[in-house]
């Protein structure tokens, strides 16, 4: 029990086959009590019911900055307190670089980075009261070796900002007992690949892995666990790669 009575919120976590998920069902079964956070369409409220009734499920969009001090004001109205937050919400655009519009742009940088930017803000006065917690920020391994296999540059850009924005957070934030860290997956088999990639294409680059294989959404459950944990209290502003070693660096 690596999180017995901890308080952990999470975005983009009602997709059952999703990285918030898996790190909601894990984070549970580790004695966190879990804030589900989606769009409404989602459904995190039936997401949060799966986990149990001590779990809570909230429809938000992390771009509304009203929505998330919204969310975060109701979670502490029922749990008294936020020891972890994960930002997780993202969406992803294949795209080549000229045909990227404006909105294009506006909508793959809104999730991700502003997002990250408005919940970071939701959490933090909480955080610092307490003189603790853990914010977590789940970038990709597209930011760091410029794309991925399916994210067009936007979506590399957005997730190059959230390491940046999380290292600066961090230096900002130590003092305060609070701990920011980001995680960069490699390929995770869940829905936000579902139907752009064949199995042939999927063995093809689970070859090039040295891990030989996808990754899976408990795999990065595993990293945020370590990092939300006391596991990691010495950690912060760090890149945890995720990756099966798709890039070694
Ligand atoms: P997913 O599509 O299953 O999950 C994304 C979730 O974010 C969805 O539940 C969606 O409803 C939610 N969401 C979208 N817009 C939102 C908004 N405005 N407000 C609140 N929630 C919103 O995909 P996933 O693979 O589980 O992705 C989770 C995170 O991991 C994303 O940030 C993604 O970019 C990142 N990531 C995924 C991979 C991968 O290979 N799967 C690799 C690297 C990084």
């Amino acid at each position: 029990m690596l999180l017995k009575d901890k308080v952990a919120v999470i975005t983009g976590a009602a997709g059952i086959n999703g990285l918030g998920f898996a790190t909601a069902r894990l984070m549970a079964s580790h004695g966190a009590k879990v804030v589900l956070l989606d769009l409404a369409q989602a459904e995190p409220e039936a997401a949060a019911s799966r986990l149990g009734d001590e779990h809570l499920g909230m429809a938000v969009d992390v771009t509304d900055k009203a929505s998330c001090d919204a969310a975060i004001l109701a979670a502490r109205e029922r749990f008294g307190r936020i020891d972890i937050l994960v930002n997780n919400a993202g969406i992803t655009q294949p795209a080549r670089t000229v045909d990227i519009t404006g909105s294009d742009y506006d909508r793959i940088l809104d999730v991700s980075l502003r997002g990250t930017l408005y919940m970071s803000q939701a959490v933090i006065p909480t955080m610092k009261a307490q003189k603790s917690g853990s914010i977590i920020c789940i970038s990709s391994v597209s930011a760091q070796r410029g794309g991925g296999i399916l994210g067009g540059p936007h979506y590399s850009a957005a997730k190059a900002g959230v390491l940046g924005l999380a290292r600066a957070m961090a230096r900002e934030l130590g003092p305060d007992g609070i701990r920011v860290n980001s995680v960069t997956p490699g390929l995770i088999g869940t829905d936000i690949i579902k139907g752009k990639l064949t199995e042939e294409k999927k063995s093809e680059i689970a070859e090039t892995i040295p891990l030989a294989r996808l990754g899976r959404a408990e795999d990065i459950g595993g990293a945020c666990i370590f990092l939300a944990s006391d596991l990691s209290l010495y950690c912060t502003g760090i890149t945890l790669d995720v990756n099966g070693g798709m890039l070694i660096h």
